[in-house]
């Protein structure tokens, strides 16, 4: 299972597969991407191996030069089109690798704001959760800062908005995720290997970390919400 995320200059959609490509060695069994074009964001996913994937891209094509990947390892929900990532709900799409212990809790109280979930995954509550905050008006960063402070268990995440061709935002506990920096690009990944062909240019998240990302900007906080520098490291992997 992997996460992967590209604010980039260039169409994403093949640069999603081959860095999930480079994730596969960690075994999952569905996978899917989603991306913002021209304002709108739109996802593609498909059962078993990412050449489902790509052949699903090839017939049905999915332009953009933002967007976010991942490979499911199911953990909540059987391994379906329908619980596979990135999972949408209105204007937010997340990927997310990990578990979220209370999200039994947080679907009860979206049933009493009359919210119900459309899959069986512990995902689809994190977007749901964001999109009904931004729905009571909160900006994108504010939504999924506030869905942060209520996630218990582990996750690597990624944030994509519709309407936000520049942001993403990402958080880690648990599971391992890096940032990548390019040339007026911005990345994201479970590891420093699946963005090799992108950048030696790395940082890696602390336990805790989010970071709100832009193509030439990026702001981490620690988990108490304090702004952090991480160091940017230059990592040798074989491209
Ligand atoms: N718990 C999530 C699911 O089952 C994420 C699994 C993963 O880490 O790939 O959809």
């Amino acid at each position: 299972c992997g996460i992967v995320g590209v604010l980039g200059q260039h169409e994403v959609a093949p640069i999603l597969v081959d860095a999930l490509r480079r994730l596969e060695y960690r075994g999952y069994d569905s996978a899917g991407i989603a991306t913002v074009n021209n304002g709108k964001l739109a996802r593609r996913r498909a059962v078993g191996k990412l050449v489902n994937l790509s052949d699903l891209l090839v017939h049905d094509p999915l332009p953009g030069k933002s967007g976010i990947g991942h490979t499911r390892w199911a953990t909540h929900g059987a391994p379906t089109t329908d619980n596979a990532h990135p999972h949408r709900a209105g204007d937010v799409a997340v990927v997310h690798n990990g578990i979220i212990e209370n999200y039994k809790a947080l679907r009860a109280e979206l049933a009493e704001a009359g919210i119900e979930p459309q899959t069986e995954t512990d995902t689809e509550t994190i977007a749901l959760l964001t999109q009904h905050l931004l729905s009571q008006g909160k900006t994108p960063v504010e939504a999924a800062y506030a869905t942060l402070e209520r996630l218990d268990g582990a996750f690597a995440l990624a944030f994509l908005f519709d309407g936000e061709e520049d942001l993403m935002i990402a958080a880690r506990k648990g599971s391992p995720l890096a940032i990548g920096h390019g040339d007026d690009e911005m990345y994201v990944g479970s590891d420093a290997f699946a963005l090799a062909p992108m950048t030696d240019q790395i940082t890696y998240l602390e336990e805790g970390d989010s970071a709100v990302l832009t193509r030439t900007s990026v702001e981490i906080r620690d988990e108490a919400g304090r702004l952090v520098n991480r160091e940017k490291k230059t990592i040798q992997v074989d491209a």
